[in-house]
Formats: C-alpha cells, structure tokens, sequence
C-alpha cells in the first residue's frame, strides 16, 4: 500500500494513510526526522485496517478521518481483524483511536500549500481522497486501485464516484491506496478501467439473475470474462473478483 507524507511547511507535516507495519512506521519517521518534519497529523482515507491501524504507531498526531469513518469501523473491525490474521499470520491490527478531526464533504487545510479533502464513497462509505490542486496530484485512497473492491461499500456510490473524478481529471497525477502512481494517460485509463469493470460486473450478474443462476453458480464467474489478469493486486484478483461478486449479488437480487 502507498503512505504519502505532505510537508505543509515551518517544520509540519501530514501523513496520510499510516502504513500497518511497524518497521514501515519507524521508516516513515525516521525520513520525516531527516528532513525535519514533525508529523503532526494522519489522515485517514478509510477506516479499512490496512489504511487506518498504522495511526497506533503515531500516538503524539491529531487523526483526521471522515465523520462516518468510527461508525463503519466499528460495524466491521471484528471481520476486518479476522480477514487480515488470515491473510498476515502472526500479525494482529493496532487499536484504532477515535478521529479528532471529522471531515463531511469537503475540507480545504491551507499552510505553506494547500489540500482540499473530500468524501469519495463506494469502496467504503467512509472514503476520502486528498488533492494537491497545485501540485496536480490526487491522494486517491482505496477508490482508485488496480481491481475495484466493494465488498463492504457500494457499486453505485463507486460508480458514482469514479464517474465524478473521470469528469473532472485536468492531468492530475493519482496516488492509489494500492499500486503504482499513476501519471497523465495511465491515470486516466485506470479510472476508466474500474468504471468498465464495475458496468460489467452489474451487468454480468443481472443477467444471470434473469436466467435463474442461483448464488453458487454466479459467485463462479470468471474473472478472466473481464479480461483482468489474476495476477493483479499481487494475486489477491480472485479473491476481491468474488467478494465484489458477492456484493453485486447483494445489491441485485434485493439481499436475498
Ligand atoms: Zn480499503
């Protein structure tokens, strides 16, 4: 995952998205030392486990999250800290601390540079995403990776989402919460990319519905249909193809 420290000048500085391992942290701080930056705030795009724990390993910074972000931690830590002790044996997740700082739609910080900071829900419902306007640069958080993952947000809100940002992409650069950064046309493609993948995804699964494939059978459509490879996002393409099936499922048939 991608840590992106913001120098805000005289010394302070804004760390979004701490990372989860504590050499990682211990890194982060000892670069923010050499260059004489105090790390005075987090920012936290998500409150998903891998974006927000790290926050344990910066206990002197003001955390700013956005106001629904302790409602959904709460509603989803004890799955979260199960799928990453599956996933990363021998490791159990920080506690997490609540936000001092709750941030709505939108929030602009001015220092030395300025950051607007704004909801972007849909990979969670809790998701902010920060720009550097005069940088060019947009810190996107989990809503703009390499394979879309909805399980515990929305298609329609990412949809949403992502179409809004398409729409108003001037050349900005794009900080993903997983990935590489990405500059100029590899951006933009891979916005459009996740709305492609997204579209066929819905309509992959109504159809199914129509034709009367139960759960099982639509849980097991290929990701290969939406000419992804499953090498994506270090292998785990499979597994957030199915929790995204699952979702669309969800969404389509009304729950059932
Ligand atoms: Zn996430």
């Amino acid at each position: 995952m991608l840590t992106t420290l913001i120098s805000l000048g005289d010394g302070r500085s804004l760390l979004v998205d701490p990372p989860l391992f504590p050499d990682e942290a211990r890194a982060i701080q000892d670069f923010a030392d050499g260059k004489g930056l105090r790390i005075e705030w987090l920012l936290v795009t998500h409150a998903h486990g891998d974006h927000a724990c790290g926050m344990a390993y910066f206990p002197e910074a003001s955390v700013i999250a956005h106001e629904g972000f302790w409602t959904f931690w709460k509603a989803i830590e004890l799955q979260d800290r199960r799928f990453f002790s599956q996933v990363l044996p021998g490791i159990e997740l920080p506690i997490l601390r609540h936000p001092n700082f709750l941030v709505g739609d939108r929030m602009s910080i001015s220092f030395a540079r300025d950051l607007i900071v704004r909801h972007v829900p849909g990979h969670s419902p809790d998701g902010l995403m920060v720009e550097l306007p005069e940088e060019g640069l947009w810190i996107a958080g989990d809503t703009v990776i390499p394979l879309p993952l909805v399980s515990s947000g929305s298609i329609g809100e990412l949809l949403h989402t992502l179409r809004g940002l398409l729409g108003r992409w001037r050349g900005e650069s794009i900080i993903p919460g997983h990935g590489k950064v990405l500059s100029g046309e590899e951006a933009r493609k891979a916005m459009e990319d996740n709305i492609n993948y997204l579209v066929s995804l819905r309509e992959a699964v109504a159809e199914a519905i129509v034709r009367g494939k139960g759960r099982d059978e639509i849980l097991r459509i290929p990701l290969a249909d939406f000419g992804i490879p499953g090498a994506t996002m270090a292998g785990l393409a499979a597994w957030i193809h199915r929790e995204n099936l699952k979702r669309a499922y969800e969404e389509l048939s009304g729950g059932a």
